[in-house]
């Protein structure tokens, strides 16, 4: 088994859309950033890539690429399924954790884990978002940004880990 760690962060400014885990919120500011700057997508790209060993969202998806300006990130996310496939990597669970004061994220949060999953052919059950405040600390407290953080575990082969191996005398 592998896992991987991805960390994220971008400013909250006027006159963008708020999208998180491929979901518009409302809200009166959104995230500023080369694509849609869905936060809660990249952190969980970086975990996938740093899970297989394959760098960062930055090195696949440069911002100074015209072609992924306003990008929808599940679209990325789509692209890192595909090169975590490639190296023969199943996904087994990603958490996640955005830390934000507002909008609230939980009533969406199911929403954002099923967007995930069907982006990485997986089961909802896989992917967990959650949601933290900062207690008005820092730029994600004081509503100037929202960070996001997540962890992903892949395994290698073809064994479908969700069944027990019958062979095993451990079950
Ligand atoms: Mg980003």
């Amino acid at each position: 088994m592998k896992v991987g760690i991805g960390y994220d962060i971008h400013r909250l400014v006027e006159g963008r859309k708020l999208i998180l885990g491929g979901v518009e919120l409302e809200f009166e500011r959104g995230l500023l950033g080369h694509s849609d700057a869905d936060v809660l997508t990249h952190a969980v790209c970086d975990a996938l890539l740093g899970a297989a060993g394959l760098g960062d969202i930055g090195r696949h998806f440069p911002d100074t690429d015209e072609r992924y300006r306003g990008i929808s990130s599940l679209k990325l996310l789509a692209e890192v399924g595909e090169l975590v496939a490639g190296k023969g990597y199943r996904v087994g669970n990603i958490d996640a954790v955005v830390v934000l004061e507002r909008p609230k994220l939980a009533p969406r949060a199911g929403e954002m884990a099923s967007n995930l999953a069907r982006t990485l052919g997986i089961d909802p059950g896989r992917v967990n978002i959650k949601a933290a405040t900062n207690e008005g600390l820092d730029a994600a407290g004081r509503g100037e940004a929202i960070s996001a953080w997540a962890v992903a575990g892949l395994f290698s082969g073809e064994k479908d880990d969700s069944d027990p191996d019958p062979d095993s005398d451990c079950d």
